[in-house]
């Protein structure tokens, strides 16, 4: 298993994956610096250097910083609210079972982060976060509008 396990206490174990700590730098914890990689219009089958480039970038960042990053995504998915919502999304849930296969899901969010837990063999795996305000994975997908706990003034600001 290529992910380290992170205990909270009372909390239940969550498998932080390679993958996920790589999106999470991408999209937000240094946004800007691989803005590219969400905008490049160069076609997939052609090479672009840029993307090459950040993507190694990437790839480094993620190991240099593993320690810290792992801090992070615990403490967030520590304080992290589950969002029942996303599993009545018929279109949002069949590109999860595309991309991830038929299996039980939970979704987390803190602030603008949307965790996605896989629950497979009586662990929860974490195999990628998605911004949980945006359209997500070919747009069709936002964040529910209607949140527990929200006043109006804040639902008319999302
Ligand atoms: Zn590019």
């Amino acid at each position: 298993m290529n992910g380290q396990v992170v205990e909270a206490r009372k909390q239940p174990t969550w498998i932080l994956t390679n993958h996920l700590r790589e999106r999470y730098v991408e999209r937000f914890h240094n946004k800007k610096h691989y803005e590219h990689l969400r905008t490049c219009s160069v076609g997939t089958g052609q090479k672009c250097e840029t993307c090459v480039s950040l993507a190694f970038d990437l790839h480094a960042e993620v190991q240099k910083n593993r320690n810290y990053l792992d801090k992070v995504l615990a403490a967030r998915l520590f304080k992290a609210k589950e969002e029942r919502s996303y599993l009545n999304n018929s279109e949002f849930m069949q590109r999860m079972y595309t991309r991830y296969g038929y299996e039980p899901f939970k979704f987390l969010v803190h602030d603008e982060v949307l965790f996605v837990v896989l629950l497979k063999e009586g662990k929860q795996i974490v195999p990628t976060c998605i911004p949980a305000r945006e359209s997500v994975v070919g747009g069709i997908v936002t964040r529910p509008k209607f949140r527990k706990r929200v006043s109006p003034d804040e639902v008319t600001r999302n």
